[in-house]
């Protein structure tokens, strides 16, 4: 006797877990958790470095925050991330020094991510009326998101400037892999980072 009954439920939880699957894990170098973008573009005594990381991987979760506890990790985020001279270990004779540290994402409003320098000033700009930015819908509860972080560093010296020790890894254990695209003064090159391997030479 052959059971081929099916409950009305059945197709309904098929539908549910087909479209829990990752979509973007069929991508690559798409948004890919664990993984992040680093670039790193080096001209004359300016050496900016650009991450594009999906907020997972550095906050746990890709939301605009819900609660007290999402807000104060959004800003333990920032903090880390604006303090880049500890992220990005440039090779010291170069005396390379931070000047700006600018973080974005869409589903974090820009009071959530102050500038790096600490000035009041640039903060007024934000938070003009015309600024405006929707909160994240609620219907886009599963959606996922990234942040873009882009630091600028000058460098006193930068004939010493031989690379950098990435130090994201230690910062945000979320993080397990790095693929990098170097501009420097040899011309281009990419390269993959990890938690064992964190230095970068050009
Ligand atoms: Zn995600």
């Amino acid at each position: 006797m052959r059971r081929i009954q099916r409950f009305p439920g059945q197709a309904m939880l098929i539908a549910i877990i087909v479209s829990g699957l990752p979509v973007w894990a069929h991508e690559p170098g798409a948004h890919v958790h664990g993984r992040a973008a680093l670039e790193i573009a080096i001209d004359g005594a300016v050496a900016q470095v650009n991450l594009n990381s999906p907020l997972d991987n550095l906050l746990g979760f890709e939301h605009a925050p819900r609660n007290e506890k999402e807000r104060q990790a959004i800003k333990a985020m920032a903090s880390k991330l604006n303090e880049a001279s500890s992220l990005f270990v440039f090779t010291p004779a170069a005396q390379c020094r931070l000047e700006s540290a600018d973080l974005n994402s869409p589903v974090l409003s820009a009071d959530l991510l102050p500038p790096a320098s600490g000035s009041g000033k640039s903060a007024d700009k934000n938070s003009g009326a015309s600024e405006f930015s929707p909160p994240a819908s609620s219907a886009a509860v599963d959606a996922h998101a990234e942040l873009d972080a882009t630091w600028q560093f000058q460098c006193a010296k930068p004939q010493a400037l031989q690379g950098v020790d990435v130090q994201l890894f230690r910062m945000f254990p979320g993080l397990r892999r790095l693929d990098v695209a170097i501009a420097g003064p040899k011309g281009q090159s990419s390269t993959k980072l990890s938690p064992e391997s964190t230095r970068l030479k050009w």
